[in-house]
């Protein structure tokens, strides 16, 4: 293929206002990949790879996969399809190299026709539900300052799968009455999570995010026979195909695009889910407003926003789609419509 597009990586050292702690352990500084892509009259697409060591990625894996797809680059922005298949024919896996490839194509494809990506999708910026703000694992005392410093989100996601959990809960209700989400992240068995619906239904939470380890369907649909309120699968569903085996033991699937590994790819997920009448949720690693942009340009085609990665940082290096008070605002200028702060 013509070498017209331009590929360039750097790495984005981030760090968020507190240490992010989940299930599997956390920190306050993040490393992300920003890569962009460049046409010959000089315009610039920009995506972003957050690797995640979970799913098998690093910064250095990152950017020696951004090296390889780079010599596929399509001549036209918007061979989307095309170019996207080649990249995961060249070299399977690594969806967070292979997504900040895709926002930057996207990005650059839609400041072409200068409209902003949702417009490009036929979206209304308007649909896009209310993002929650995570609260990240932590003492008592520092999670009761984070609710009140987090004052503005009118809901509120917190992570647990820790052996005080119901503490946690209890420490959290006691300083707000705000709806409550939970996220496990693969923390719980199957007979703890069972054990923790009657707690989580006391405290008032409304959504329950991936209880269990990701490869145990069956255990998440035992856990959804017993449970009230939705149960959403994130770590067990990466792609469109991991969908179809969840059917009957999930309300719902969480996409993120560092897992999905691309833009079009996200949009068949949203697709397969509706089909099989799942609810959809949009969700994020930690990452700057390019890769939160990118999502949540897909916002309005969904019913659950966790996009709040960039507004846990303290150093944020860009701007764009932001979540004051919960409410989700996309950019109105083309492409991603993202700028450097
Ligand atoms: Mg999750």
């Amino acid at each position: 293929m013509t070498a017209s597009l331009r590929v360039s990586a750097e790495i984005l050292e981030l760090r968020t206002r507190h240490p992010f702690i989940i299930a599997r352990g956390g920190s306050s500084d993040y490393r992300t990949v920003w890569v962009k892509v460049t046409d010959k009259d000089g315009c610039e697409g920009w995506g972003e790879a957050a690797a995640t060591k979970f799913y098998g990625e690093t910064p250095e894996s990152v950017l020696a996969a951004i090296n390889l797809y780079a010599t596929a680059m399509p001549a036209d922005p918007f061979d989307l399809e095309a170019a996207e298949a080649q990249w995961a024919r060249m070299l399977r896996g690594n969806p967070a190299a292979r997504v900040a490839l895709s926002m930057a194509l996207h990005d650059l494809a839609a400041k072409r026709v200068g409209v902003p990506l949702h417009r490009m999708w036929g979206l209304d910026a308007k649909a896009a539900p209310q993002s929650t703000f995570t609260i990240g694992l932590d003492t008592e005392e520092k999670i009761r300052a984070k609710v009140l410093e987090a004052a503005e989100y009118p809901i509120l996601k917190v992570k647990l799968g820790t052996d005080r959990d119901e503490a946690i809960l209890r420490t959290l209700r006691d300083t707000t009455d705000r709806e409550i989400r939970v996220d496990a992240n693969c923390g719980w068995t199957v007979t703890q999570a069972i054990r923790m619906l009657p707690v989580l239904e006391e405290y008032g939470v409304t959504v329950l995010e991936q209880p269990v380890v990701p490869q145990d369907i069956a255990g998440l649909g035992a856990i959804r026979r017993h449970a009230t309120i939705p149960i959403i699968a994130d770590e067990s569903c990466l792609v469109a195909t991991d969908i179809p085996p969840l059917v009957g033991h999930v309300d719902g699937i969480n996409i993120k695009l560092a897992k999905c590994g691309s833009l079009r790819e996200a949009i068949r997920m949203v697709a397969v889910a509706r089909a099989h009448h799942l609810q959809v949720m949009v969700g994020c690693m930690i990452e700057s407003s390019i890769a939160i942009t990118a999502a949540a340009h897909l916002a309005p085609l969904v019913d659950i926003v966790d996009l709040d990665g960039a507004a846990l940082l303290a150093n944020d290096p860009f701007e764009g789609a932001t979540i004051h008070g919960g409410q989700l605002t996309l950019p109105t200028a083309p492409g991603l419509g993202v700028t450097r702060r």
